[in-house]
């Protein structure tokens, strides 16, 4: 239930796990430190984890801002409007959409125009070229525009760079646009200047609904049928949390890592998850003993019969998905 308390932030939509972050830590597990791709992934980890931490620190803020006006706010909003375009955070007001986008990057951050790009100088002094945010935002802002036209809507969209962390140092942002750092999100709100209405508050939730109904979801499709990441490569046995190491062993009703000694009911969970995410197929008691690293066949009818996993046909012709 949404509390529309005056003065108390209203969340809308929250923010949903990163399926991208749980892929990539699928592969750190599964693919060898040899593998071409694995540098890649390590790099990819980095980034999203860096992402969706400094999307955890405005979410925040945002929890502890107390906000004077009527809003919705709705996290991670993916639409489609000419192309699938995805949203940080949006904050419906009565007189305009807001688009926060969210960015925490390291080290030094230049904008240019001509072309339009952005230089980014990492803390370890190397200098790469990217799209700039300001860009990004721009593009954001025409794909909203024209996906609210379409519905008969007409709100104005404007939109506020945030940077996750004082730490990042921007350069030559254009006056026109809106920056502020993470923790100044509740004196930014504080200071907003009430507008004269547009909306209703009832006009708003519709907006709000209407948004959420829009949602563009994506069938996620199996890590390996990216030719990057071939599954006879993929490493078996069951995954230690303790030490990050495959091959935990089944003694007494239990798993025990031969590398740390930690032991647990249930890791086998997270490995057959890892398959599954990994190959896109149900998982037989055959190919589940390969990748555990057993052989009772009983005991991994019992195992798999025990995980949450949604079963067809029976018996020896058993499979088990997600
Ligand atoms: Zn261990």
């Amino acid at each position: 239930m949404v509390n529309l308390k005056r003065g108390m932030p209203v969340i809308w939509k929250s923010r949903d796990v990163s399926r991208n972050k749980e892929e990539l830590e699928v592969l750190l597990r599964r693919l060898p430190k040899w593998h071409a791709a694995y540098g890649q992934v390590e790099k990819d980890t980095y980034t999203e984890t860096a992402g969706q931490g400094g999307e955890e620190r405005f979410d925040h803020y945002f929890a502890a801002s107390p906000v004077a006006f009527s809003h919705l706010m709705l996290h991670n909003v993916t639409l489609r409007s000419f192309r699938i375009f995805q949203l940080d955070s949006v904050m419906i007001t009565p007189w305009c959409v807001y688009i926060f986008e969210i960015k925490n990057m390291n080290g030094r951050m230049e904008f240019r125009d001509g072309p339009v790009q952005m230089l980014q100088t990492r803390d370890d002094g190397t200098v790469i070229g990217r799209k700039s945010p300001i860009e990004q935002i721009a593009e954001n802002e025409w794909l909203l525009g024209e996906w609210l036209g379409m519905r008969q809507i007409s709100l104005p969209v404007r939109s506020v760079l945030v940077l996750s962390y004082t730490k990042q140092i921007a350069e030559n942002v254009p006056a026109s646009q809106p920056v502020i750092f993470s923790h100044q999100l509740p004196r930014f709100l504080n200071q907003l200047s009430v507008e004269p209405a547009i909306f209703s508050m009832v006009e708003m939730k519709s907006l709000a609904q209407a948004l959420v109904k829009g949602l563009v979801i994506f069938q996620p499709r199996p890590i390996c049928s990216n030719p990057r990441y071939p599954i006879d490569v993929m490493l078996r046995g069951v995954w230690c949390a303790g030490c990050n190491r495959l091959g935990m062993e089944r003694r007494y009703g239990s798993w025990v890592c031969p590398g740390c000694g930690v032991s647990s009911k249930d890791a086998h969970l997270r490995t057959i998850r890892d398959w599954l995410l990994l190959t896109g197929e149900p998982m037989t008691n055959k190919k589940c003993r390969e990748v555990l690293g057993v052989d009772d066949r009983r005991l991994v009818t019992r195992l798999l019969s025990d995980a949450d996993l949604k079963r067809t046909g029976t018996h020896k012709g058993a499979k088990y998905l997600l």
